[in-house]
């Protein structure tokens, strides 16, 4: 950038030198040009006194002049002319400055002189007799001037060159230093933000890059918090059954279980198990969701046929637990992911069986409306106090931890529900009240996009 200033500044100059010299060349020349005609007209009135006093003789007795001298009858022929025998010379009558002065006194002009072969300048004066007399030089030509001025003209240009590469250098440092100087770091900070204001839309642009990465930066460390904790709760949550499994099958394995007792045994490493299988699973399906499903297309999905297959899948889940689970509404097409959305109504009817007392009754009802399709599960059971009702989607969160464990919870089951639900650009609702029930809502946007 630097370097492009300074040669612009140095063009700049070199092109206002060429339009100084291309004004003042012409000029010079049309100075020195009357000071010549000046010159000529001072000597042509001093030779005429000469030639009114002593006529030819005057003119024989002039010698070492840079000038030609003629000397023209009224009628135009040619008495005297210092440089050419005026036997040769034409009438000299139609001449400009004869025609001037033999009609005015005097006359002058400028011309290619046909008998010198040369551009020359002429002034001519009529005598008290009527005859006319002239003086003419060699006119200076435009290179004769500037191979006269060459020196002084080569001098001023040098000079000239010499300053605008001093002031170019000098105006290009500083023009760049405040850009180079910028703080990357702190846009707005910067003070060429006052001095140019067209880098102001940078600076902007370069202050709302940097919001959006610290905002970034905060997002990932809270990510990367989460995923921590997360590795940590899941590990934990994974240890303690199997210490269980292993506590027990090593007794087993040493003989200090009785025969009688060898069932009851076996049986708590079957529950521990399936509660350890049970959690990679929720595990690995939160882990998908995590990924926001990427590769899984969205098909046309009846939810009522999603809702009726996960009541059926845990029939005898609520049948153990003395729980009438009853499905109504009606059929309800929408763009979804049908095993993301088996897993958000199985999680929220299991627990609505899990937290509820033997011989209650569950309720899923999946109805269409004008804003799309809704899903409720609701139940009679424990209910939810207000103030945790905001923690329960949070992962490996419990209410009572004790009654989570005891029924194979894996605390992860509403987290999947969160994010199944946000997949599907879908909101939670939820009314609890302790001791008499919740009831989980789910609303469905509208969905406007054509069946696949
Ligand atoms: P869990 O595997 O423990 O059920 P969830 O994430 O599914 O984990 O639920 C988190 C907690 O929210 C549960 O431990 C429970 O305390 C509470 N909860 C969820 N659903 C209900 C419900 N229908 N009734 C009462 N409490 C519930």
């Amino acid at each position: 950038m630097r370097r492009k200033i300074f040669f612009s500044i140095i063009f700049v100059a070199l092109a206002m030198q060429l339009v100084s010299l291309g004004i003042a060349v012409p000029l010079l020349y049309r100075h020195l040009t009357e000071e010549q005609f000046q010159r000529i007209r001072s000597e042509v009135a001093l030779v005429g006194m000469g030639v009114e006093r002593n006529g030819l003789d005057y003119l024989e007795t002039l010698e070492g002049v840079d000038f030609r001298v003629t000397w023209i009858t009224p009628e135009g022929a040619i008495l005297y002319d210092s440089e050419v025998s005026s036997a040769v010379m034409e009438n000299h009558l139609s001449r400009e400055e004869i025609v001037d002065a033999l009609a005015n006194g005097c006359g002058e002009s400028s011309r290619y002189s046909d008998t010198l072969s040369e551009r020359r300048l002429y002034t001519a004066r009529r005598l008290d007799d009527g005859s006319v007399l002239r003086l003419s030089i060699n006119q200076m030509t435009i290179l004769y001037l500037l191979g006269q001025y060459s020196l002084p003209l080569l001098g001023v240009t040098a000079v000239g060159l010499v300053v605008a590469f001093a002031i170019a250098s000098l105006l290009s440092s500083k023009i760049v230093q405040p850009i180079n100087e910028l703080n990357l770091d702190e846009p707005m900070g910067n003070t060429a933000y006052d001095v140019y204001t067209e880098i102001k839309p940078l600076i902007l642009r370069l202050e709302q890059q940097h919001r959006q990465l610290e905002r970034d930066k905060k997002e990932l460390e809270k990510t990367s918090l989460i995923r921590q904790e997360f590795t940590a709760n899941a590990s934990h949550e994974l240890k303690t059954p199997l210490h269980v499994i292993s506590g027990y099958a090593e007794l087993l394995e040493n003989g200090l279980v009785k025969e009688d007792d060898a069932h009851h045994f076996a049986a708590l490493i079957h529950k521990e198990s399936q509660r350890m299988s049970k959690l990679v699973e929720d595990i690995i399906d939160l882990s998908f969701l995590d990924s926001g499903a990427v590769g899984v297309t969205r098909e046309r999905t009846d939810l009522y046929r999603i809702a009726q297959n996960a009541v059926d899948s845990l029939e005898k889940t609520a049948d153990d637990a003395g729980i009438t689970v009853t499905l109504q509404g009606e059929h309800a097409e929408m763009n979804g992911i049908p095993q993301v959305l088996y897993g958000l109504v199985y999680n929220l009817v299991l627990n609505a069986i899990t937290y509820s007392d033997r011989g209650t009754s569950v309720k899923v009802s999946v109805t269409r409306g004008d804003h799309g399709i809704r899903l409720t599960v609701l139940d009679h059971g424990i209910g939810i106090p207000l103030e945790e009702q905001g923690r329960i989607f949070e992962r490996f969160y419990r209410v009572d931890k004790s009654r989570s464990k005891d029924v194979g919870g894996t605390g992860l089951g509403l987290s999947i529900v969160k994010h199944a639900a946000h997949i599907h650009s879908a909101e939670i609702k939820l009314q609890s009240a302790p001791g008499k029930g919740s009831a989980f809502t789910v609303y469905f946007p509208v969905d406007e996009s054509p069946e696949k």
